[in-house]
C-alpha cells in the first residue's frame, strides 16, 4: 500500500516560489561552463569536488564553502573546486539517513517538502556566499528537476549507474555527469553506462515523454570495488585507470574520455585520511605518463570542517555519513594538488 501523505508541486511550481537572481544564475552558468571545459580538455586545470559525504544542516555547509572560495581564489589558475552540497544519500542497506532532501532534519522524520525548498535554499546561499555552485548526487533522477538551475555537477552514484532512469535522465542533463563505477567494478557496465548517458534518448519523464540530446559530458568517477566477501579493491592505480582509458577507447564513440579519482569509499577503504597518500599517487601517475595526465582529469574528495565522522549531529561541521578530512589537511592538499597538477 501507498498511504498518500504530502502532495508535492511540481519543480516549475517550486522554483517559481524563489527565482534564482540573475546575478547568480550568471555565476552558476560561468561555473558550469569552467567545469565543462575540464571534462572537454579545452581547459587542462583539474576539477576538484571535495566536501562532505553528505550536507545534512545548512549553518556547517555554508561556513565550509565560504572557506573553499577564500581558498579557491589561490588555486584558480589550476583548480576548479566544485563543493559537494550532497543532499540525498544511498544507503547500502536502504534505511537510516537519506539527506536533506528527504529529512530536512537528521534527527526527524521525513518531510519532503520542506526538505525540497531547505536545499534549493542551500544551494542558493552557498552560490549567494561564496560565488561556488555546487556537485549533488542524482540519487532519485525526478528530483533533478527541483536542483538543475542551481548545480554544476551531477554525481550518479555507485548503486545507481547500472540504472536505466539515471542514465536516460542523465543523458539530457548539460553539465558534466560523473558515473562511479558499480559497486562490482565491473568496468563494462560503466562504459555501458556513459554510453547510454551520451546517446539521445526518448522517455517518460515527469508527465512527459521527452526527448533529450545525449551528454557528451558524461564521465567515469573511479570508487574502488567491494569483491564478493565484502573486501574494498581500490581503482585509482595506474594498471586500472589504463584499463579504463582501454575500454574508452573500445567503445569507439564516446566522446570526451575522463576519469575522476574518487579518493575516499573503497579506495580507501573509508580510512579518510588516506585519501592524501591516493590523490598524491595519482598526482605521480600524471607526472609520469601523458596518457594518464590527459585521462585523469580531476578528484573527488570527502571533506568537512572536522575530521572523521559522528553517529548523530553533536559536533558542528562533522560528517554523520562517511567519515571526512579536517579543514586543515583539505587546505594543504588542495594547496598541494594546485602546485603539482
Ligand atoms: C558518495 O559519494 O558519498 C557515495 C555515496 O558514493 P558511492 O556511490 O561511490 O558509494
Ligand atoms: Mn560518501
Amino acid at each position: 500500500m501507498f498511504e498518500k501523505q504530502i502532495e508535492i508541486p511540481s519543480a516549475e511550481e517550486i522554483i517559481a516560489e524563489r527565482t534564482v537572481p540573475r546575478q547568480l544564475a550568471e555565476i552558476k552558468r560561468a561555473r558550469d561552463r569552467l567545469a565543462i571545459d575540464v571534462i572537454t580538455g579545452k581547459s587542462d586545470k583539474l576539477l576538484v569536488i571535495v566536501g562532505p559525504c553528505s550536507a545534512h544542516e545548512p549553518a556547517p555547509v555554508l561556513e565550509y564553502v565560504r572557506r573553499l572560495a577564500t581558498l579557491s581564489e589561490k588555486v584558480e589558475d589550476r583548480l576548479v573546486l566544485i563543493p559537494r552540497i550532497y543532499t540525498a544519500k544511498p544507503r547500502t542497506r536502504g534505511v537510516g539517513y537519506k539527506g536533506m532532501f528527504s529529512q530536512p532534519d537528521p534527527e526527524h522524520k521525513e518531510d519532503t517538502l520542506r526538505g525540497i525548498r531547505t536545499i534549493r535554499a542551500l544551494l542558493l546561499s552557498a552560490i549567494e556566499e561564496s560565488g561556488l555552485s555546487a556537485a549533488d548526487e542524482m540519487l532519485y533522477p525526478e528530483n533533478y528537476a527541483y536542483v538543475e538551475d542551481l548545480v554544476t555537477y551531477v554525481a550518479i552514484g555507485a548503486r545507481s549507474s547500472e540504472n536505466q532512469m539515471h542514465r536516460l535522465v542523465s543523458s539530457g542533463v548539460e553539465l558534466p555527469v560523473g558515473f562511479k563505477n558499480p559497486m562490482s567494478g565491473s568496468i563494462p557496465v560503466l562504459i555501458n553506462s556513459i554510453y547510454a548517458a551520451q546517446s539521445p534518448q526518448v522517455f517518460k519523464y515527469h508527465n512527459w515523454q521527452v526527448k533529450t540530446g545525449g551528454n557528451p559530458y558524461a564521465h567515469a568517477v573511479l570508487r574502488g570495488r567491494v569483491d564478493n566477501y565484502g573486501n574494498d579493491i581500490p581503482n585509482y592505480h595506474y594498471e586500472t585507470v589504463m584499463q579504463v582509458m582501454d575500454s574508452y577507447a573500445q567503445a569507439g564513440t564516446l566522446q570526451n574520455p575522463a576519469v575522476i579519482i574518487d579518493a575516499n569509499h573503497s579506495n580507501s577503504a573509508k580510512h579518510f585520511k588516506q585519501q592524501i597518500r591516493i590523490v598524491n599517487e595519482v598526482l605521480q601517475n600524471r607526472r609520469q605518463d601523458g596518457d594518464f595526465h590527459r585521462i585523469v582529469k580531476g578528484f573527488m574528495i570527502e571533506s568537512f570542517l572536522k575530521e572523521g565522522c559522528q553517529e548523530h549531529d553533536v559536533e558542528f561541521g562533522k560528517s554523520i555519513t562517511d567519515p571526512c578530512l579536517g579543514w586543515e589537511d583539505t587546505e594543504r592538499l588542495i594547496l598541494d594538488i594546485a602546485e603539482k597538477a
